[in-house]
């Protein structure tokens, strides 16, 4: 069974949703993360989960037990917010007693328990510190230790990372997801960094406007988004707007007639990712869609390089290649060949 089921949770605040119709199934020891643009609805799905919202209509169940009407101490579900909300007038070693206290746990257990979890995220010795005494690393581990000290059915983030520098954030990404792995702990996580997802989850859960897009592996996602939006938010695309008359041809806003998957028809956009397209300076074999165009814009990424080129006075794509030694090194106004296989392209109809 699920150790976490949503089922057809809503949030209205007056007339508008917040959140809609969202369900979701976590198993046993899953890592989930929610991912998807501010005001999209996470925090209040992840905050209705933890009892801190109280949804307008829907469920939550936790281990097969609905918890939709318990106060958040009566869930066992430890969340670790944003901004860690931790106690400035109580020593770490209280903050992480808070939650066992107000679970009535016995005086003599809080203290081992305490302990126990300090040393779990290397903050033994710590326990006497006030929060502000802490650096900021140290304060997130703080937070972290309080939630995993009750035990938690379900570990609830609430972008615990936003706070840190950038290569703190790198660090403990890889701590938090090793604790997560070793306490087989169930995760649900919130983020709008698609660099954090992508690297913690095990499966993700893209949102946009209260809804959920789609459910999937990183590689799922990538591969085989279920609609544009998902295509332009995990990754980077190329969008051409058109038509599809017949299926298979796909005819450009600006034109031009290409050839794609799927038995759609009517208003469509091609979505390409930008390291399947291919560029010479010669017209490309052995690919399904060729075509050729002027080189209008280079941009140097280091590794990378993203060439964007002009195809039709309505239509333009970016390119990205390896920056060789020897490479093709393009230069703005050259008149270059592009081309794709089937695969590398898919349409959405609009
Ligand atoms: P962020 O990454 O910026 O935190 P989010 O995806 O977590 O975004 P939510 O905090 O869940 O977004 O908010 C979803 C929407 O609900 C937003 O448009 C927000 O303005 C709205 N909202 C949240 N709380 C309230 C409230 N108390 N009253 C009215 N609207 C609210």
């Amino acid at each position: 069974m699920a150790r976490l089921e949503i089922q057809n949770l809503v949030k209205r605040y007056g007339d508008f949703h917040a959140v809609r119709d969202v369900s979701l199934s976590i198993a046993d020891g899953e890592f989930l993360v929610l991912l998807g643009p501010s005001g999209c609805g996470k925090t209040t799905t992840l905050r209705m989960v933890a009892g801190f919202i109280e949804p307008t209509a829907g469920h939550v169940l936790l281990g097969g037990q609905d918890v939709t009407q318990l106060p958040p101490w009566k869930r066992n579900a430890g969340m670790v917010f944003q901004s860690y909300a931790l106690f400035p007038h109580l020593t770490v070693a209280q903050n992480v007693a808070f939650g066992l206290e107000m679970r009535k746990i016995p005086r003599a257990d809080i203290g081992k328990r305490v302990e126990e979890v300090l040393a779990l995220v290397r903050l033994d010795g710590y326990g006497g510190r006030l929060p502000r005494q802490l650096s900021g690393g140290q304060q997130q581990r703080v937070a972290l230790a309080r939630a995993l000290a009750i035990r938690p059915d379900v570990l609830l983030l609430d972008e615990p990372l936003s706070n840190l520098d950038a290569k703190l954030r790198q660090e403990v990404r890889v701590e938090i997801r090793e604790l997560q792995r070793q306490l087989g702990l169930t995760t649900v996580m919130v983020t709008h960094d698609q660099e954090e997802a992508l690297t913690m989850a095990d499966r993700l859960v893209v949102m946009s406007e209260g809804e959920v897009r789609q459910v999937g592996s990183q590689r799922d996602l990538y591969e085989r988004p279920a609609n544009r939006f998902v295509a332009g938010f995990v990754g980077r695309s190329t969008f051409l707007d058109g038509t599809i008359g017949t299926p298979g041809h796909f005819r450009t806003s600006g034109g031009l007639e290409l050839k794609c998957t799927g038995d759609k028809t009517g208003p469509a956009v091609l979505s390409l990712r930008p390291e399947r397209v291919e560029i010479g300076l010669v017209p490309l074999e052995g690919l399904d869609n060729r075509l050729s165009g002027t080189v209008e814009f280079v941009s140097y990424l280091g590794s990378l390089i993203d060439i964007h080129v002009r195809l039709s006075p309505a239509d333009r794509l970016v390119v990205q290649i390896a920056n060789r030694e020897g490479g093709f090194s393009p230069d703005v106004g050259q008149p270059v060949h592009v081309g794709w296989p089937l695969s590398a392209g898919q349409v959405f109809t609009t």
